[in-house]
């Protein structure tokens, strides 16, 4: 699985460590389940990490209107149209 976001690193005593990580993406909108990939780069990397995004964002693409809706406070509604959002993450750039 693929991710992307943002990444800040902060040098502590003699090592670069991972202050913030989020998965915070316009272009692939990824779900927050996709830590495990973040994970491995950062690990990969020889990055600290603190195990987890520090920032979620959760995206759905709207099955009505199609626009990408960022889930807040788990209200799976579209903020465009109102239609309801799926459970699972479907935002797919290939399918665009
Ligand atoms: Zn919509």
């Amino acid at each position: 699985m693929l991710s992307a976001g943002e990444i800040g690193l902060r040098f502590h005593e003699d090592r670069w460590i991972v202050d913030e990580v989020s998965n915070q993406s316009t272009g692939y909108c990824p779900d927050p389940a996709s830590w495990p990939a973040v994970a491995t780069a950062l690990e990969r990397a020889g990055l600290d990490h603190l195990g987890r995004f520090t920032h979620e964002f959760v995206f759905r693409r709207c099955p009505a209107c199609g626009e990408v809706s960022i889930v807040r406070e788990d209200d799976f509604v579209c903020v465009f149209c109102d239609a309801d959002l799926p459970t699972a993450w479907n935002v797919d750039p290939t399918d665009t």
